[in-house]
């Protein structure tokens, strides 16, 4: 067996329909008098209710991608109306405000996740400035406490919560070839894709079993380093503002298929997970059988901006399985531009 290091990340996680009727206490067990409910404009209502009910102030002005313009007015709002904690409430994009507020002010924070994002469970930030998407932990960054309530998913939109749910799996496939992963972090990944996958074609009967995955999949996101496919994510999402749930989706099988002959325990271990003879095509398969979008074309991604892609894929090292190739890079985009079968190229 490899040499690991294994240090879990504290975390209080509360799991269970309902909860959510327990952020109030939560919120005061955290020294929280005047939390700020954090939510995008999307779920200002619900963010509405829960401040009402809790005593907060509703900030309902989270966008994708964390973009360093909107932090900045929430933490002068946040320093104008006296708040003392952050109650983020919605996907990873409410979730990613809380945490850059927190990075900036070192407020405790109570994520509420409404999405398989994963976001929650981790210690990273993803920032946008000037049309580049930067990452980096900080322990400010991670919350304090985690309400996971399934009754939350029932007003997730089916095809989110499709794409949603692959991009949980995305963090657990790559937690099974991190370059510092370890037998704890694959337990948790492998059994994170099986309830995903076994949840998600469920639809809304599936919402507990694929809360529990989206779980699994944020711990090991938090706990190990991400490789090519999250990188490729980041910046098609930065650089091309594209959806960030959808191009997990569509990046995900090609990703796993150009790392295939070289983590080859890993695929294993994935198909397994998927109940398929082989992980890239069993993602694949999965994707289709859900309902998510196959293609970046469909989501917006402009065809002459893939060679920028490649090139800011490959400007920076990282631990991959198989080394970064700019040619077989590329090709990997064309194949997910046109929503093509995964190939290992
Ligand atoms: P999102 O939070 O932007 O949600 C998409 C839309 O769906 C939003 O309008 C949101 O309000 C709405 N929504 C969410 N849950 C809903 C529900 N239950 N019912 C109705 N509407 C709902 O999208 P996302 O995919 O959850 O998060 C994406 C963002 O999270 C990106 O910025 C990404 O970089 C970040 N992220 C960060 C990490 C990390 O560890 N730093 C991990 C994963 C994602």
């Amino acid at each position: 067996m490899k040499p690991f290091v294994y240090m879990p990340l504290p975390t209080r996680i509360l799991f269970g329909r309902g909860r959510i009727g327990e952020a109030g206490n939560e919120a005061k067990r955290l020294g929280m008098m005047r939390p700020m409910v954090i939510a995008t404009a999307q779920q200002a209502e619900s963010a509405e209710a829960l401040a009402q009910e809790i005593g907060g102030i509703a900030y309902a002005k989270a966008v994708m991608h964390t973009p360093v313009d909107v932090t900045e007015k929430a933490v002068a709002f946040a320093a104008d109306r006296g708040i003392d904690g952050l109650i983020s409430l919605g996907g990873g994009s409410s979730t990613g405000l809380g945490k850059a507020i927190a990075l900036r002010t070192d407020l405790p924070q109570l994520a509420i996740p409404t999405s398989y994002a994963g976001s929650e469970m981790t210690n990273i930030l993803g920032e946008t400035d000037n049309g580049l998407k930067t990452t980096r932990r900080d322990p400010k960054i991670q919350p304090e406490t985690v309400i996971y309530d399934p009754d939350l998913l029932a007003t997730l939109p089916d095809r989110f919560a499709a794409t949603s749910g692959l991009n949980a799996i995305a963090h657990a496939v790559e937690a099974l070839y991190a370059a510092d992963g370890n037998p704890i972090v694959s337990l948790m990944a492998e059994e994170g894709i099986r309830a995903l996958s076994h949840a998600l074609p469920e639809g809304r009967n599936g919402h507990d079993e694929a809360l529990y995955g989206a779980w699994l999949c944020g711990a090991v996101l938090g706990s190990a380093a991400m490789a090519l496919h999250h990188k490729l994510c980041h910046v098609l999402g930065g650089t091309f503002n594209l959806p960030h749930a959808e191009t997990h989706a569509i990046v995900l099988p090609h990703a796993t298929a150009y790392n295939a002959a070289a983590a080859p325990e890993a695929m294993a271990r994935i198909a397994r997970a998927l109940g398929a003879g082989e992980a890239a095509s069993g993602l694949h398969d999965l994707a289709r059988r859900i309902g998510a979008p196959l293609a970046l074309k469909d989501i917006g991604m402009p065809e002459d901006g893939l060679d920028r892609a490649a090139d800011i894929a490959v400007s920076s090292p990282y631990p991959n399985p198989r080394p970064l190739d700019r040619a077989a890079i590329r090709h990997l985009l064309d194949n997910a531009w046109h929503g093509r079968a995964p190939l290992a190229t």
